[in-house]
């Protein structure tokens, strides 16, 4: 027999934009299940870069207290091209509350909010839930009226007067609606591996350098690794393995060769390194009737600047109050439906100022030849002698909700955020 559970919301995906929700949702009394297709939260290689917005939100939901301990700091970004440094920011100059971004492990974030979560009533996490279908009324185009989900013990429904769609880049949900979307492919994909920070290093300082077309993401990693992001053409991991792993090795080489000894003893097997293919999804409508989309859900972006998580969690703290008063006043189909167009409204321009932030950068990145090299490198130049510039750039992935201005800054501040 099929369980069956009912909440006002029902949660599709148990990352940081799920759970933050569903804690936003339980804190305002609305009753939320949340479906979890994993049975844990270890996950590594993802997510753990945080922008000082959400550092900040994060502060105003009363989760960093609770996290202590489990992220660093990172103080400064550092860009070398071709050997030399052509750009150095300090956080320290910029006057925000929360200046610094975090290498915060998506585990030690995701155990903390299913916590949380879990001190409300009316809040409930299924994990080992995976969602297979929709339930909607009257038909295949008929509203979306909850979830059916396989778990070890068998299906069950969830039913709901909204269903979230918060189930990440390859959204299966998104698919089942049937809501149009369209995958734009970078033009370069990047092998992850994880290196034992070198003791040469300062420990808070992010590390990208180029040479020629060819770059590396160095990620300070708690406690007391590495991330290396390499660069390679898209599609292009068959022919690297076709190499041999002692391509991938060279490749480091020519960017970092400090890191050459450790590569070679820590990098043993293709198995040591993950592969993430680079797309960014633009989704034209993020809601239809009892179903919204958030996340990277509704908006993938690039690993550029640690951009998806900060997304993530201003889409929950945007998207809750929303909820909560349409809920308060009935929670039909039609003004729940209303909501989900006011948080698209409220959310979309950021998300786009964003990702052409990141897809600028990438077309940065791939420049190559002499000239392009010395038109980048001038560019960086130009960038790190102009302070104002620096910041009005930065600014445009970091400082989105902590600087006065934009109107969901705004309503955040005043309505939203409730300390735990
Ligand atoms: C290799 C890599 C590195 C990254 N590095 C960074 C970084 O440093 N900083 C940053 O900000 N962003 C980074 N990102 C992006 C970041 O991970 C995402 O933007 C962020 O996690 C989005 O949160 P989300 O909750 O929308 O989706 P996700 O974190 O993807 O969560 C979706 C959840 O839905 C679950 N799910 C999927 N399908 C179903 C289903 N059918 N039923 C039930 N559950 C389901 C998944 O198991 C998952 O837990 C990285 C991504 C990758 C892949």
């Amino acid at each position: 027999m099929t369980a069956e559970l009912t909440a006002q919301v029902c949660v599709v995906g148990g990352g940081p934009a799920g759970l933050t929700l569903a804690v936003e949702l339980a804190k305002r009394s609305v009753s939320v299940v949340v479906l979890e297709q994993s049975g844990h939260f270890n996950r590594s290689f993802r997510g753990e870069s945080v922008s000082p917005d959400s550092v900040w939100l994060l502060d105003r939901l009363g989760l960093l207290g609770r996290l202590d301990g489990t992220y660093a700091q990172m103080h400064h970004m550092e860009i070398v091209d071709g050997g030399s440094t052509v750009l150095r920011t300090d956080f320290s100059d910029y006057r925000y509350p929360h200046p610094y971004p975090v290498e915060l492990p998506q585990p030690a974030l995701l155990s903390a909010l299913a916590e949380v979560g879990r001190e409300h009533a009316g809040f409930t996490l299924r994990q080992s839930a995976t969602v297979v279908g929709l339930l909607r009324d009257g038909g295949e185009s008929g509203p979306v009226t909850g979830v059916r989900a396989r778990t070890p013990d068998g299906e069950i429904t969830v039913r709901a007067a909204l269903t979230v769609a918060a189930d990440g880049r390859f959204s299966k949900v998104r698919e089942m609606s049937g809501l149009p979307y369209e995958k734009l492919p970078l033009d370069r994909d990047v092998v992850w591996l994880r290196l034992p920070f070198p003791a040469e290093w300062d420990y808070h300082t992010y590390r990208i350098r180029i040479r020629g077309g060819e770059h590396g993401l160095f990620i300070p990693t708690h406690p007391d690794s590495v991330r290396v992001g390499l660069n390679i053409p898209k599609g292009g991991l068959k022919d690297l393995r076709a190499q041999g792993l002692g391509a991938l090795h060279e490749r480091l080489d020519r960017l970092a060769p400090e890191l050459s000894g450790t590569v070679r003893k820590e990098v043993r097997s293709w198995s040591d390194t993950s592969m993430l293919d680079i797309f960014t999804t633009v989704v034209p409508r993020w809601s239809t009737a009892g179903l919204v989309l958030m996340g990277d859900a509704a908006h993938t972006l690039t690993p550029i600047l640690g951009q998806g998580v900060n997304h993530a969690i201003i889409d929950a703290v945007t998207l809750a109050p929303l909820v909560e008063e349409t809920m308060a006043a009935g929670g039909g189909t039609q003004a729940l439906l209303r909501a989900g167009e006011r948080f698209q409204e409220s959310r979309a321009e950021a998300v786009r100022r964003s990702r052409a932030l990141q897809l600028r950068q990438e077309r940065l990145f791939a420049l190559h030849g002499r000239l392009g090299g010395a038109l980048r490198r001038s560019l960086y130049r130009v960038v790190d002698r102009n302070r104002s510039l620096q910041q009005r750039v930065l600014a445009r992935a970091y400082f989105q909700m902590q600087q006065p201005g934009p109107v969901v800054a705004e309503r955040v501040r005043r309505e939203s955020v409730r300390p735990v």
